[in-house]
């Protein structure tokens, strides 16, 4: 049950304090955002991908947590992403550009001029837009879906984080009432009639706490559950570090240099072997 004695962070003020670190506006209104990053990408079969830096969240396993708490990166004007996005996508032939990160929500009108200047290209190659997100500025402002439905080729991906209101806690460090915001987001934007599936990491969800955000969700859109995209935590040295530090164990994850699994019990041991080594 989620203790409220133990407070998290409020993910909306920490938006304030990151979008004021990381945009800015020029003279002729254009919001100018800090990435890391722009990359071809597997995903989604092939993927031209701009990885936004600065995040709301502090998810124990973030693959980019220096990245993020850094702020690390370069400042990029809407048109400067647009021309590098579709220069990826057209120089390896793919038909979907996404940005990542990071939260690209947070200085969203960015991301919508960024999308405008797309606009035109991912009509002309039946192209589609993808925006990965945490979803908790989207289940805060129903406007954001508003916006975003205004662009037809545009799709969203929710990474919800925990199965339950105390993980999400644990997991992102943001008090465990914003939770729902995430849920909300899925609302949002399915009564926009926008695109989106939700992702979850299930290694830090119990089969009870995954049966009940099942059903949660099929609540909100009965046809969600299908599109559901199952992940694993990947074991990356540095997020493996972090979580032992944290004591959350996951009961699966994949260890990303041998692509072995490792179970709740190797993990614990190999937290062990990380402590042992550190303490000498
Ligand atoms: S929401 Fe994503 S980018 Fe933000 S801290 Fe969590 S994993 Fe990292």
């Amino acid at each position: 049950m989620y203790d409220s004695t133990h407070r998290g962070f409020n993910p909306i003020e920490v938006t304030k304090i990151v979008e004021h670190n990381i945009a800015s506006v020029t003279a002729d209104d254009e919001i100018i955002r800090k990435y890391y990053r722009f990359r071809p990408s597997r995903f989604y079969k092939g993927s031209a991908t701009a990885d936004t830096t600065g995040c709301n969240l502090r998810c124990v396993y973030c693959w980019s947590w220096k990245a993020n708490t850094k702020m690390l990166g370069d400042p990029y004007t809407p048109s400067e992403v647009a021309s590098k996005l579709i220069k990826i996508a057209s120089d390896y032939g793919y038909s979907v550009i996404r940005i990542s990160g990071g939260e690209p929500t947070i200085a969203f009108n960015h991301v919508i001029q960024v999308v405008k200047r797309l606009n035109e290209f991912l009509l002309q190659r039946n192209a589609m837009f993808i925006l990965e997100t945490n979803g908790i500025l989207i289940g805060y402002s129903k406007e954001f879906a508003e916006i975003l439905s205004k662009y037809r080729n545009v799709a969203v991906r929710i990474s919800i984080k925990g199965c339950s209101e105390e993980m999400f806690q644990k997991i992102t460090g943001a008090d465990a009432t914003f939770f729902n915001l995430q849920l909300n987001a899925l609302r949002n934007l399915l009564d926009y009639g926008i695109k989106v599936w939700p992702a979850i990491t299930i290694s830090f969800c119990d089969k009870e706490g995954l049966a009940r955000l099942l059903t949660r969700l099929a609540e909100i859109d009965r046809d969600i559950i299908e599109k559901i995209e199952f992940e694993y935590f990947k074991a990356y040295p540095s997020a493996m570090k972090r979580l032992c530090r944290n004591g959350l164990i996951p009961w699966i994850s994949v260890d990303v240099n041998g692509g072995k699994v490792i179970k709740g019990d190797e993990f614990r041991e190999l937290c062990r072997r990380i402590f042992e080594k550190e303490n000498h």
